[in-house]
């Protein structure tokens, strides 16, 4: 039984949106796609079964948790941690064989420990930090540190990677950052030091920079169809729709208000239908008196505030939406799309916050399955 509130995730078009990828990056760059927050909010397994099929290389996870989770699902192929975690975890990256980012030594030390003890060589990626300003080493530091890394013989090094703060805004910057990336590589030959992968490129660096791809890219957001900047182009197919019912329908007279805060005041007689979403399932309360919705292939207007778990909307004079009908959130009703970055525009914030803010507890749905 369908609920009240709920997602269909096209795994179709994510296959769609792979192949996009994999036609512009080429066939000798590997991809790791990333799959944190339960894959922008998409739902891990069934985004990593798909991607498996499509023959995606490797997946990049944002906690130790989710890659359990693939490891359980029994996925075997590599899993990438972008994160660090704390030392005391050290055991997990080799007992389920996840590839960890190593970004100080007392970690490293830690993983050699626990590679020793059954014996088992663990591959790691070391991550540079040309401009992010978050993890990582600073260029000049990295040599330094892959000598005191010499001592740990139970790890290989098998990636160095740096990321992009501003590839929508800052192509200088940007480029600025892959020179010098592109030179610790170079120094790092002449010391006789080689990775296997390096990588650079994310959703931006993959649309727009195809001097980063190196031997791996990253992409997150344009896998789900998502643009991380309005004027990013590519033509992606949205994976997620967003959906909810009508519960109620009330005919309002002029002058009546809608909603908390009585922000809402009908200028005349008009219908107000209640939908059971709300900003516990993660519609944003900044949507209120903004938002449109489908309903029928034809947009309306959210009235008033949202609420923890409704929204109401304006019908105007429309005597044909009945109590049941389906209100699209986000996703295609006949020929009209809302999509999640007019979510994010709406709400002043970015369509990534918008999918992976939506309630995990709503249940997914979805279409395309891969062939088990
Ligand atoms: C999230 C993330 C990505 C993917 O970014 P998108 O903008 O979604 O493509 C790539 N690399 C790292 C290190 C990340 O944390």
């Amino acid at each position: 039984m369908r609920r009240q509130v709920w997602v269909d995730i096209d795994l179709g078009a994510l296959s769609d949106n792979i192949g996009k990828i994999k036609s512009i990056v080429g066939s000798s760059v590997k991809i790791l796609a990333v799959l944190k927050q339960s894959a922008y909010g998409h739902g891990i397994i069934q985004v990593a079964r798909k991607l498996y099929e499509e023959g995606v290389d490797a997946f990049g996870v944002g906690g130790i948790n989710e890659a359990i989770q693939l490891r359980e699902d029994g996925y075997r192929g590599q899993i990438i941690l972008l994160s660090i975690v704390s030392k005391e975890l050290a055991a997990f990256f080799i007992r389920f064989g996840i590839t960890p980012t190593v970004a100080d030594l007392s970690f490293a030390r830690e993983l050699n420990r626990e590679a020793l003890k059954i014996k088992k060589v663990v591959p790691v990626h070391i991550k540079v930090d040309t401009g992010m300003g978050r993890l990582g080493f600073y260029p000049d530091q990295i040599y330094p540190f892959l000598e005191k890394l010499k001592k740990f013989s139970w790890l290989s090094l098998e990636g160095l990677y740096t990321h992009f703060p501003a590839a929508d805004t800052n192509f200088n910057f940007t480029n600025r950052q892959l020179n010098i990336f592109r030179k610790l590589i170079k120094d790092l030959k002449t010391k006789s030091i080689d990775f296997n992968y390096y990588h650079s490129a994310n959703s931006l660096g993959v649309v727009n920079y195809p001097n980063s791809y190196l031997n791996m890219v990253r992409p997150g957001l344009i896998l789900y169809g998502i643009k991380p900047s309005a004027d990013l182009r590519v033509e992606l197919k949205p994976v997620l729709s967003f959906k909810a019912k009508i519960i109620f329908i009330k005919e309002i007279l002029p002058g009546k208000t809608v909603g908390y805060g009585r922000e809402f005041i009908a200028k005349k007689k008009t219908r107000v239908a209640t939908v059971s979403v709300g900003y516990a399932d993660g519609y944003p309360w900044a949507l209120s008196n903004c938002a449109k919705v489908l309903i029928k292939g034809k947009i309306f207007s959210i009235a008033g505030r949202v609420c923890m778990d409704h929204i109401m909307i304006d019908l105007g004079q429309d005597k044909e939406i009945k109590k049941g009908d389906v209100v699209t959130l986000i996703g295609k009703d006949q020929d009209k799309e809302v999509k999640a970055e007019d979510l994010a525009s709406w709400a002043q914030t970015i369509p990534y916050e918008i999918v992976t803010r939506i309630s995990r507890e709503i249940p997914r749905y979805y279409l395309n399955k891969s062939t088990d």
